[in-house]
């Protein structure tokens, strides 16, 4: 059945309110007409993402179990400790699932897997557990191949669609906050400055591939730590995590500039409110920027500091980790039988492979060498505002 207007209206606002959590109503949805082998499939219970799951899975007989994640979508929950083993015990326990199939096998979605220990709900349930692909989809697909991802099953896109959709989720709350002050003291202005937001978040998000990554380098890192000026990263401009931030608001300055040059006719004292206005919205949408992609960590996180280090004697070249990466960095060397870290900038230091790892192989580094046991990975996540720091 095509979406109904009251569906792309629910699409439209909770995409504009992404920010907030959406919860809908947990437990089983029979899709088509399942059956005793039909695949069982399992989401979080963030409205937005199960509409969008249902409709990727139109066409097929399966059961959807939609776990309590409170309303929050999978990657935000898996990652926050939201989605974890004991939601997906639980969904499994109450739906009644195990009463209406013959086999035991449910499959996750990939990006669960930073929260989701897979090994916690096989011991717990009987089930087996397999993280399907990140988009939903691509479910058909997968299904078709006999429940086998391909290497672009498993990556993390973010394509254009998807970071301009980012785009509206920062635009629209930041509009309406503006508006209300706006509306009441500067009514003529509201309509240029709504301009200004829309135009600086999709700018943002439409060049996010070419904007200057606020990850050091690792050479880069460690002669910044050897500088005797390390006082001067502290000063804000400096500091790498601004970069594309800074680089917005260049732009945005540089083209600023050129209307009011071109253009003329305007007084030049209106360049400063404007320029003033416009490092703000860059502010308010570069600040937790990165955060809001699944392909890199927000500029405040510590967590982007860390690197994934293989212990190479405990590696037996299960390739879990493989299936879980959504950023490709691991690969494995059949003839070895040993994973292979894959070098580059491209870890999203989601954590995934390190909680998923049946042999604790893959652990988490600082730049100074502490190294963070997959324990703790498993049990704080994504540090879960400092928690895993107070723990060590
Ligand atoms: S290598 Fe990095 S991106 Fe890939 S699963 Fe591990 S932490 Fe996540």
């Amino acid at each position: 059945m095509p979406p109904t207007p009251i569906d792309l209206a629910k699409d439209a606002l909770q995409t504009g309110l992404r920010v907030l959590p959406f919860p809908c109503r947990t437990g089983l949805v029979r899709i088509g007409n399942p059956g005793r082998e039909s695949p069982v499939f399992l989401t979080c219970n963030f409205d937005l993402t199960v509409r969008r799951v249902r409709r990727a899975l139109r066409g097929l007989d399966c059961y959807l179990l939609v776990a309590q994640t409170r309303g929050i979508n999978v990657w935000c929950a898996a990652g926050g400790g939201y989605m974890t083993a004991n939601e997906v015990v639980s969904v499994i326990k109450t739906s009644g699932i195990a009463d209406l199939v013959d086999h035991r096998r449910l499959v996750l979605p990939q990006l669960a897997a930073t929260g989701v220990e897979r090994r916690e709900v096989e011991e717990r349930t009987g089930w087996r557990v397999l993280f399907g692909p990140v988009q939903a989809e691509d479910i058909p697909a997968y299904l078709q191949n006999h429940y086998k991802k391909t290497a672009a099953m498993s990556e993390v896109r973010f394509n254009l669609r998807d970071r301009l959709e980012m785009a509206v989720m920062w635009a629209f709350p930041i509009s309406v906050l503006a508006s209300i002050p706006m509306l009441i003291w500067w009514r003529p202005l509201t309509l240029p400055l709504l301009a200004v937001i829309w135009g600086i978040s999709a700018g943002t998000f439409a060049a996010l591939p070419w904007l200057p990554s606020p990850l050091p380098k690792k050479e880069e890192a460690s002669r910044r730590s050897a500088e005797p000026f390390r006082w001067v990263q502290k000063i804000p401009i400096f500091d790498p995590r601004l970069r594309p931030t800074l680089t917005v608001a260049a732009v945005f300055l540089a083209v600023l500039f050129a209307y009011v040059w071109l253009l003329g006719g305007r007084e030049w004292s209106s360049l400063l409110g404007w320029g003033l206005a416009g490092l703000a919205v860059c502010l308010a949408i570069g600040v937790e920027l990165l955060g809001s992609t699944p392909t890199d960590k927000s500029g405040l996180q510590e967590d982007r500091l860390l690197t994934v280090r293989l212990l190479e004697e405990l590696c037996d070249g299960k390739a879990i980790c493989q299936q879980v990466c959504p950023r490709g960095r691991l690969l494995v060397d059949a003839k070895q039988h040993k994973v292979r870290i894959v070098e580059g900038n491209s870890c999203v230091q989601c954590g995934a492979c390190v909680v998923q790892c049946p042999e604790d192989a893959l652990v988490f580094v600082y730049p100074d060498g502490r190294m963070i046991p997959p324990e703790q990975i498993r049990r704080y996540k994504l540090n879960m505002l400092g928690e895993r720091e107070k723990a060590s």
